[in-house]
């Protein structure tokens, strides 16, 4: 859809929001910049009309009703740490932000949680906790990005590897549609096969289909702390044949990697007390109870040896290991730090592939003679290949952009995915035909227009 309007007709828009929606419309420049982007920085994030800070579903309704009246794009975003341009502003946009929708409630005997878009996963994370009980989904960000976002990406995190992504835990949403009609799918049950699984299509649709205003997550007993191996290769490949070789047990709840470069960054940032000599690092935990978790551990510490570790260390403590498991939290904005400029990979494979893609990343950056930090949630078979760009160099940011191309024409090549967890946004849309065929980018085009005819939600983004 084209976004430029009069400015006769963006007044009366403007004056339209105003009148309708409780919540602050934001048009000086100063307030509009922190919308522009998310996390990826995407350099060709547009200038929004105005930014809509929703109180309510009611806000919600007006916006997409006056925006669609007026034939105004809705750019629909959380908390705006997305790695993929997904919630990148368009020029003459407004902004949906629903940061400020953050009621939640904890229901002990169904065990789940209903919770506003705008809450964010550690405050949900907490509720729980304060009944004894846990929502496992764990995105490094968890601290510092929203349910609602969680959910429009379908996000994964570093407990993957044994609970499952953020569509494992969603019972129940409300959705407000490009009509500004509101719809409830699912709800508290564990069971519910009644008609199509619509709810499904929202889960990682990224604002294209509907802005999502209340999400229901099924909640778990929480787990006992956990048993920590820090382990480290002076071979990468070698520790991704280690990796394939204990997610086989099937018993890990984190299997995490990060490689030299990545451990430099975490270091300089942080000296947590990480080997900046090996080429890779592994970080290994079991949250089994008492001899299941001890006997898991021996196990992987084994396999490890076995596999050519160069060093194999348990945590003394839980406390320990979760010092391991937060210095590969900060991994990202430690390398974000030391490079200035990124552009952020997310490509997975099958788990017997994961060697083949580290090896081929680091070929990649030799041959392109750009750095790559590689850290990758190595259990599930998904790397963040973090390719460096120095921005005042045109040439350097040519070289980086072929790079971060061929990581994408590797993925696709070795029958991965261009993203695993982070979403196409508007930075991975040039591979997705690749990826996934034409014929499947079709299939998207006509469940989006049966739900978006006009095409408000998001233009530009996912497919
Ligand atoms: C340091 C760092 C580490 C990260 N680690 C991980 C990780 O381990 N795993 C992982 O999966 N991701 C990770 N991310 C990426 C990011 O945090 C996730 O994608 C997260 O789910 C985005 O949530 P958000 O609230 O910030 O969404 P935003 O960035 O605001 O939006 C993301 C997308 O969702 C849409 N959207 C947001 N809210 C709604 C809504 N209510 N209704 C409809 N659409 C909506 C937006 O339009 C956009 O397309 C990381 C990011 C950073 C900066």
């Amino acid at each position: 859809m084209t976004v430029a309007r009069t400015p006769a007709v963006l007044e009366t828009l403007l004056a339209a929001l105003r009148a309708r929606v409780s919540g602050p419309v934001l048009t000086a420049t100063d307030d509009l910049q922190p919308y522009r982007r998310d996390r990826a920085a995407d350099p060709g994030a547009g200038t929004p009309l105005a930014v809509v800070r929703a109180q309510s579903v009611t806000d919600v309704q007006a916006v997409i009703e006056l925006a669609a009246a007026h034939g105004v794009a809705v750019i629909p975003r959380g908390a705006g740490s997305g790695l993929s341009g997904g919630a990148s502003a368009v020029d003459g946009a407004v902004v949906l932000s629903v940061e400020d929708m953050r009621e939640i409630a904890v229901d002990p005997v169904t065990m789940t949680a209903t919770a506003g878009p705008g809450v964010l996963n550690a405050e949900l994370k907490a509720a729980a906790a304060q009944h004894g009980l846990w929502y496992p989904p764990d995105p490094a960000s968890f601290e510092f990005c929203s349910i609602g976002g969680n959910v429009a990406t379908n996000a994964g995190g570093l407990c993957c590897v044994k609970y499952g992504v953020t569509r494992d835990y969603v019972l129940g949403m409300t959705v407000v549609l490009a009509d500004g009609s509101v719809v409830e799918l699912g709800g508290r049950l564990i069971k519910d096969v009644a008609g199509l699984p619509l709810m499904q299509l929202f889960i990682g649709s990224e604002g294209t289909l509907g802005v999502i205003v209340s999400v229901t997550v099924r909640l778990r007993a929480a787990p006992p702390p956990s048993s920590t191996l820090l382990v480290t290769f002076d071979d990468i490949d070698a520790a991704g044949e280690v990796v394939v070789a204990l997610a086989r047990t099937g018993r890990l709840s984190m299997l995490e990697l990060m490689d030299r470069t990545t451990v430099e960054c975490v270091e300089h940032e942080h000296r947590g007390g990480l080997d900046t000599g090996a080429c890779a690092t592994l970080i290994v935990q079991s949250d089994e109870p008492g001899e299941a978790g001890a006997a898991t551990i021996a196990e992987s510490a084994a396999i490890c040896t076995r596999g050519g570790a160069i060093t194999v260390s348990q945590a003394r403590t839980a406390a320990e290991g979760q010092h391991w498991a937060q210095l590969r939290r900060g991994a990202i904005p430690s390398v974000e730090a030391a490079a200035g400029s990124l552009l952020l990979g997310d490509v997975g494979v099958p788990l017997p592939s994961l060697g083949r893609l580290m090896v081929g990343i680091e070929e990649i950056a030799r041959e392109a003679g750009v750095p790559i930090a590689l850290i990758a949630h190595a259990g599930d078979g998904n790397t963040h290949p973090l390719v460096m760009r120095d921005t005042s160099s045109a040439e350097s940011i040519a070289r980086a952009d072929a790079a971060y191309g061929r990581v994408m024409d590797l993925a696709i090549a070795l029958d991965g995915t261009i993203t695993g967890e982070h979403g196409v946004g508007r930075l991975k849309r040039p591979w997705l035909a690749a990826n996934v065929g034409s014929d499947v980018v079709r299939l998207n085009q006509v469940v989006k227009t049966a739900l978006d005819p006009q095409g408000i939600l998001n233009p530009g983004a996912g497919f």
